[in-house]
């Protein structure tokens, strides 16, 4: 582990990321560890040099959103483990858009994996660990005042932009973007409440099959124990042209 992790404040510790007080006030260090864990942390293990490539994959994709307009967390990355990113108040509802059918979409519905959808999905999972994330609807988010409607209004219509750049953007290099997970966060600037994109886009949260072959590149590489999981990663990393040179996490203090 970064040996700076002891220094500073912890402020939140996740499956997969630590997040630290960060230089500024508003500001957050977030951390990314190459712990992994699935099916609501029945399964858990290792991905060596996964925090590396998902900080450089959810850097250039967050940066690549903000170019189009999507607001994000993200301010800049710090080393090779470590973004500063804006601190916000995270809303406790995961968003999930899908694109093609799988995992708990096919078994819940019925429908085989691999099925074109006729239209982009989005579902919403309350963040609970201990009831396993459920499945919510908007009702559920307004009633209970999770998000108010207009929030809800800007987070869809946010989820879908991101859908469409980030579809695009897969395409080219040759990978499908099935389906995936966002959080959103409130963020205050002076008066005006923003709702903005959070956490991380990396193949930790979403499904990405190659184009030609249907291979799995995302972290149902773990899931599913198929193998080769730090070589998807890297691949993922190098198709979009940001493969760190050396990923040997004993050189990652040179090499920041
Ligand atoms: O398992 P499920 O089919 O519902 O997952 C949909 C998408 O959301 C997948 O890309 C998965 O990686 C992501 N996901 C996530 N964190 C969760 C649940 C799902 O990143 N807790």
């Amino acid at each position: 582990m970064n040996f700076r992790m002891g220094r500073r404040r912890r402020i939140f510790e996740g499956k997969a990321k630590v997040l630290f007080e960060g230089p500024e006030p508003g500001t957050l260090v977030q951390y990314f560890k190459d712990d992994a864990s699935a099916f609501n942390n029945q399964k858990r293990g290792t991905i060596t040099g996964k925090g590396v490539l998902n900080n450089r994959i959810s850097e250039y994709l967050m940066v690549k959103l903000g170019e189009i307009g999507v607001p994000t967390h993200f301010m800049r990355r710090l080393n090779m483990r470590e973004q500063l990113i804006r601190q916000v108040e995270i809303i406790p509802v995961q968003v999930v858009v899908r694109n093609i059918a799988a995992a708990s979409l096919s078994r819940r519905l019925g429908i085989p994996e691999g099925t074109v959808l006729p239209r982009s999905i989005v579902e919403f999972y309350l963040k609970k660990d201990d009831l396993g994330d459920p499945m919510v609807s908007d009702e559920h988010i307004t009633a209970f005042g999770w998000a108010s409607p207009q929030e809800l209004d800007e987070i869809m219509s946010l989820s879908l932009r991101i859908n469409d750049y980030l579809s695009g953007l897969f395409l080219g290099i040759g990978l499908k973007l099935v389906d995936f997970k966002l959080e959103f966060g409130r963020f205050w600037d002076n008066d005006d409440l923003h709702i903005i994109l959070a956490d991380e886009i990396s193949p930790d949260n979403c499904r990405l099959w190659d184009v030609k072959t249907n291979e799995i590149m995302d972290k149902d590489r773990f899931r599913r124990d198929l193998g080769r999981v730090e070589e998807a990663y890297q691949e993922v990393a190098r198709r979009l042209g940001i493969m760190p040179e050396n990923l040997n996490p004993t050189h990652e203090e040179e090499k920041k």
